[in-house]
């Protein structure tokens, strides 16, 4: 009996604990010397220009304890140790607690709950912010937008892209006085190694003092001073799209009239046509290359039989690069993140590099993203992007119509066309005429656009197997995304226009 009577008390002492926690959470949330915790209380004022007093989170699931709650567990064991009824509540709470962390045990506990308990027990207290009023008239307007009662279930809260992101910066000594560098997403060891590279020797770690600092990258000024180092090349980003970070212009307008402008660029390239096809004679030898030309008198099936060929051996000649070292063929090099292209290297297209340090032989590899032909001939390191273009050419330069079809979800192939209808090429795999190939990977696609010179069009529904899944990921209606891509198009086609 006396063991029943522990539970209880245990259970109480625990909830207790739970509470207390529950407040100590809320006020690191609060506190600006805890910014690694995500601020959601901490947004923007409400339509009022004035910030919440509490913010209720609803959605959040009361009983994910923190850490703090734990700490009751060694107490309540260390005290009542000594009889195996204890022992037993002590194992049992801790099982609870453990099972507390898993969201499968969270649900099935807050189902065990009187619905009472479980209403007033959603709604937790987040913490405290001192009311700003709105600044001027623009934030006014602003806040005047914004819904009054922030919750986590609106399905696409605006606090929710607001984590803060956290920025390296160190300074280097130079031949022209100091120069500062930056880090984005990147750890501070990669970062150091990142310096190393920079400066071309083997720093002393007391010789530079790495600085971090939190910021929003949603903030317009944030994105504009990312913007500018990157230019500047002092900016390292890694595993960072710079759409995401320093895009000045996030619509899809914007991403699809930059691979407009990508296709024009394919234009002047210089190594193409007949060049590129004796090239391609050369290399690949005379009789494939005969058969995989659109003018050739074979069959269907036997063309698409001599592409298939053909691109068996552009995949064994330009395997896809992944993290080689360049310099002892190590496989795992370490990817420090991408600055961006010298301007030697941007006269050959390339937008940025990659840092690689190799584990092995500790030496630094430069893996450029070029975008020409000649160069991805040359260096024969590239990933989806410079074999879609170089296969874009080829295709090109082997008669076909052909079109740049660009993945959302970061991938990149072409489709020529075969007798009046669009085949599906992709270098990197290989793959001819395998549409379906990446729902199989587990694909989750979202647009799938079809280039040619000066146009797009929307093919993703050639590409998956459920179109409604497709629309439940995408952030534009179908009607929305038609108007994006002839906007797009009308604003580049003025741009280049008004260019020339
Ligand atoms: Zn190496």
């Amino acid at each position: 009996a006396m063991g029943r009577w522990w539970m209880v008390l245990a259970v109480a002492v625990m909830g207790m604990e739970a509470d207390v926690s529950m407040c100590a959470y809320a006020d690191l949330q609060s506190s600006p010397h805890f910014s690694f915790l995500p601020k959601h209380h901490a947004a923007t004022p409400n339509r009022n220009g004035v910030r919440p007093a509490s913010v209720e989170d609803s959605s959040r699931n009361p009983w994910k304890l923190p850490a703090t709650s734990l700490l009751a567990l060694p107490r309540l064991l260390g005290t009542w140790r000594d009889s195996p009824q204890t022992r037993a509540c002590g194992i049992m709470l801790a099982a609870c607690t453990a099972g507390l962390w898993t969201s499968t045990g969270q649900r099935f506990l807050s189902r065990l709950l009187p619905l009472g308990l479980r209403g007033r027990r959603r709604r937790r207290y987040l913490g405290r912010a001192a009311p700003v009023k709105a600044e001027n008239e623009e934030e006014r307007t602003q806040y005047q937008a914004l819904p009054s009662v922030m919750t986590w279930n609106q399905p696409s809260n605006f606090l929710q892209g607001r984590k803060p992101e956290l920025v390296l910066e160190a300074t280097l000594p130079a031949m022209d006085g100091p120069e500062t560098f930056y880090g984005l997403g990147c750890n501070e060891t990669e970062f150091k190694l990142f310096l190393d590279y920079i400066a071309g020797t083997n720093l002393r770690a007391e010789e530079v003092h790495i600085t971090s600092k939190y910021v929003d990258t949603q903030d317009e000024n944030v994105r504009a001073m990312l913007r500018e180092r990157w230019n500047s090349r002092h900016l390292l980003l890694k595993n960072k799209s710079s759409k995401n970070v320093m895009a000045s212009d996030t619509r899809l307008v914007a991403e699809v009239k930059g691979y407009l402008k990508r296709m024009e660029s394919f234009e002047s390239e210089p190594m193409k046509g007949a060049t590129l096809l004796q090239w391609l004679e050369e290399e690949c030898g005379d009789e494939l290359i005969q058969r995989c030309r659109a003018d050739s008198d074979l069959s269907t099936e036997n063309t698409q039989r001599a592409l298939k060929e053909f691109l068996d051996w552009f995949k064994k000649e330009f395997p896809y690069y992944d993290k080689k070292c360049f310099h002892c063929e190590h496989a795992e090099g370490e990817r420090l993140g991408s600055i961006r292209a010298s301007e030697e290297e941007e006269e050959f297209l390339a937008s940025r590099s990659e840092i690689l340090r190799c584990p092995s032989c500790s030496r630094f590899s430069r893996f450029v993203r070029y975008n020409t032909v000649s160069k991805v001939i040359e260096t024969r390191k590239g990933r989806c992007g410079e074999y879609s273009m170089l296969m874009y050419h080829i295709m090109q330069a082997l008669g076909y119509q052909t079109r740049w079809v660009v993945d959302w979800t970061d991938h990149v192939w072409v489709e020529v066309d075969m007798h009046g209808s669009w085949l599906h090429l992709d270098a990197c795999e290989a793959a001819l005429d395998n549409k379906k190939m990446y729902v199989a990977w587990g694909k989750q696609h979202t647009y799938v656009i079809a280039f040619v010179r000066g146009a797009c069009e929307d093919v993703t529904v050639d590409y998956v197997d459920d179109m409604e899944e497709v629309r439940k990921r995408r952030d534009l209606t179908d009607e929305d995304l038609k108007a994006s891509l002839e906007i797009a198009q009308a604003e580049f086609l003025q741009e280049l226009a008004s260019k020339s």
